[in-house]
């Protein structure tokens, strides 16, 4: 296929993976697997796996694509989309929508902002998000597992106990943000549950497959690939998509949107999410990540991908 022409049919994307892949190669094993979770400090370093699950149903993969992985922040786009749902606009009295420009578990923001976090992609925005659907359902946890399940159509999905265990006994900082927003009377529940909620959340299980499925409904303005039918109204999959782009990488959106040109989220598990609207998901693997806690293949590889196909929003 031609550089920069757009394209998304089977054959090219195929080929086009091959190269993102060739072109990441050498930079797998880079950067640093986010060993501030113990349990994520063991996770080897080389894993890369790549996943596009188009609208007209095909699933292109490379490498571990199958393999999951901890998702980590990824996460708090489902939360997010649930919290949505539950309270409506009413949501942004407690969480704004701007750019942080601060690392995904900065404090110093909260203070001035009395309380009320910048977004819901940062931590302290996600534990608002996690402390609304606590409010609106008395089995957050399963509705949530509920949710991904199907969104992947993947009924195996889980929750890692372990991973979750493991970041509640090393969760100080975010011990210390829930806390702090609960100072200020922006959490309703009681601080252990919302962080029993979020490192449940934090900790799923999906591989680059699951992701890719579970993500095309915001390509889709938000209706199910599957079953064409609605999962939020397409107002809201707008929405969402903007707060990928401005907010997804945390203090590295700008070069994000710079590089790659497309609503994305990212995790400490190395993954990082990116949807083509109308089109597709981009789902991308590897654990090493640069020092704003983005995988550096992952960014690598979105920058290649949508290099390759002209695939942005710009
Ligand atoms: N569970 C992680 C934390 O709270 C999520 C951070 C991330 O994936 O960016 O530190």
């Amino acid at each position: 296929m031609n550089p920069g022409s757009p394209s998304s049919s089977r054959a090219d994307l195929v080929e086009v993976l091959d190269q993102v892949h060739a072109h990441v190669r050498p930079l797998i094993g880079q950067g640093k697997v986010a060993s501030y979770i113990p349990r994520l400090a063991n996770v080897p370093i080389d894993r890369f796996g790549m996943a596009v699950a188009t609208l007209e149903g095909e699933m292109i993969t490379i490498g571990a694509a199958d393999e999951p992985f901890s998702i980590q922040s990824i996460s708090k786009v489902f939360t997010l989309t649930l919290a949505l749902e539950a309270l409506g606009a009413d949501l942004w009295k407690r969480v704004g929508r701007e750019p942080s420009g601060n690392a995904f578990n900065s404090l110093v923001q909260l203070e001035r902002e009395r309380g009320i976090p910048r977004n819901p992609l940062i931590n302290a925005g996600a534990h608002v998000i996690a402390d609304v659907i606590l409010s609106s359902s008395p089995n957050a946890r399963e509705d949530l597992l509920g949710f991904v399940r199907e969104r992947a159509d993947n009924a195996t999905i889980s929750m890692d106990e372990d991973v979750a265990r493991s970041e509640r006994e090393a969760g100080f900082r975010n011990i210390a943000l829930a806390n702090f927003v609960r100072s200020f009377n922006n959490l309703d529940n009681d601080v252990d549950a919302v962080l029993d909620f979020y490192f449940h959340q934090c900790a799923l299980q999906m591989s680059c497959v699951d992701l890719a499925r579970a993500f095309l409904f915001l390509a889709n303005r938000g209706v199910c690939q599957r079953s064409g039918r609605a999962v939020i109204n397409p107002d809201r999959a707008k929405r969402i998509n903007a707060l990928m782009m401005t907010c997804g990488t945390y203090d590295a959106a700008g070069e994000f949107a710079f590089r790659v040109g497309l609503p994305v989220k990212s995790g400490v598990g190395g993954g990082i999410v990116a949807v083509v609207p109308n089109a597709m998901a981009v789902v991308v693997w590897s654990p090493g990540l640069d020092g704003k806690g983005n995988s550096l293949v992952g960014a690598a590889a979105l920058d290649r991908f949508t290099a390759l196909t002209g695939l942005s929003v710009f």
